[in-house]
């Protein structure tokens, strides 16, 4: 049969799990009542002033309204290069080894059409980020799983992956600080996952959106910092979450030049990269020290502590976080993570993203996205504490 509105890979895309979580929102807000939605997994924070001052001063500049290079203007594609300099010590070539996103969104689904072939297969993190498997689901590839588990801290074990999945897959996801745990890695998890991806020529793509939005003394490592990683691997980076800028689509992607040479490849028949003003906005927030970036995450820090510590006293399993806007939390006994999520919304009017909506194994679990004022999470984490133990 013939359709006309929308393509088989469109149609048999998989259902957005959380769709009818916002039609309940919809509902008990036009009925009047107070909804906390702790679902949105976007900072609610502004990026930092110099920032906006940055792109507003470009946008003045009539030179700059035209088409920028494909690759990203040369400028940015430096900064980004001088910024894993500075930050992870790691050497890239701005011409061959760096290429500028529109969003890391954009970056991963492309860069999984220009890597792997239908019926390829794909290894995903399970717990994980949904638009790695929606990618897969496009170029008609075939999903393995990566299981993580709480047990051992979120890292892969390379053992759960069959020796033929090992052989045949073309192509890895690997995400810390990571979406939706809140996990970090060590250097050591990405020596491992270099070490295995090159015994099975497997590309690895480390998803880095959350490299900068770290707590305390603790300091996110890059893959691209393990010997031999460049002949492998490429990391993406986001200005989204790391300056508060969701909104500016804008991100990039380095390491090995023969990946990042088809993806600027297949990008330069889709899209013409970003407007310039943006691109040197992001090369001017890619510019400040760590120690002022990190000031930006101060807030995030605070509401995940106290978030943290009001969850804990509610008798809530819940480990605090080295970075992300997340916390992960255990569902209570007696529920799954969707009967939770629903009742949670019904009873006390709080939206959490039920765990098994980032895989199989988030069952059990619920993500709390920390991206509303403190007062917001201590109401809703009072709401949620009289719901379940009446005040007690
Ligand atoms: C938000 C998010 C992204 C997408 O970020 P953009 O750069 O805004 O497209 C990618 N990966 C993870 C894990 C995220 O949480």
């Amino acid at each position: 049969m013939k359709s006309l509105y929308g393509s088989d890979i469109v149609r048999n895309m998989p259902a957005y799990l959380f769709a009818h979580i916002q039609k309940k929102k919809q509902n008990l807000i036009e009925q009047g009542n107070d909804v906390i939605d702790l679902g949105i997994g976007a900072p609610d924070l502004p990026p930092p002033s110099y920032i906006i001052e940055e792109l507003c001063k470009h946008t003045k500049d009539q030179q700059l309204h035209r088409y920028s290079s494909y690759q990203g203007i040369p400028e940015l594609r430096k900064a980004v290069a001088h910024f894993y300099q500075k930050k992870y010590k790691v050497t890239l070539d701005p011409e061959k080894e760096v290429l500028i996103l529109i969003g890391s969104k954009e970056g991963i689904v492309h860069l999984i059409q220009s890597v792997v072939n239908p019926g390829d297969k794909v290894i995903l993190p399970d717990p994980g980020y949904p638009v790695y498997k929606m990618g897969v689901h496009l170029v008609q590839g075939k999903v393995v799983y990566l299981p993580l588990d709480n047990n051992n801290e979120y890292k892969p074990n390379w053992k759960m992956i069959s020796g033929q999945d090992k052989e045949e897959a073309k192509l890895l996801f690997l995400n810390y600080p990571n979406n939706p745990t809140g996990a970090t890695a060590q250097k050591e998890t990405f020596v491992k996952a270099v070490e295995m991806a090159n015994k099975y020529d497997i590309c690895i793509a480390h998803d880095a959106a959350y490299d900068h939005v770290t707590f305390a003394n603790y300091k996110s490592s890059s893959l691209l910092q393990v010997e031999g990683a460049k002949k492998i691997g490429v990391e993406l980076g986001s200005l989204s979450k790391n300056f508060n800028m969701t909104g500016w689509r804008i991100g990039y992607i380095v390491g090995n030049s023969s990946v990042i040479h088809s993806l600027a490849t297949l990008k330069s028949n889709i899209d013409t990269s970003q407007f310039i003003p943006i691109q040197l906005a992001a090369k001017k927030a890619l510019e400040q020290s760590e120690d002022e970036i990190r000031t930006i995450h101060q807030t995030m820090e605070q509401r995940m502590l106290k978030t943290w510590q009001l969850l804990k006293n509610a008798g809530f399993q819940v480990e605090k976080t080295k970075g992300t806007i997340f916390l992960w939390v255990k569902v209570p006994e007696g529920y799954t993570s969707s009967s939770f999520s629903e009742q949670v919304l019904d009873q006390a009017h709080v939206i959490v993203t039920p765990g098994s909506a980032f895989g199989k194994q988030g069952e059990g679990y619920f993500r709390i996205a920390l991206t509303v004022p403190e007062e917001r999470l201590i109401e809703a984490v009072q709401r949620i504490d009289s719901w379940i133990n009446g005040g007690k």
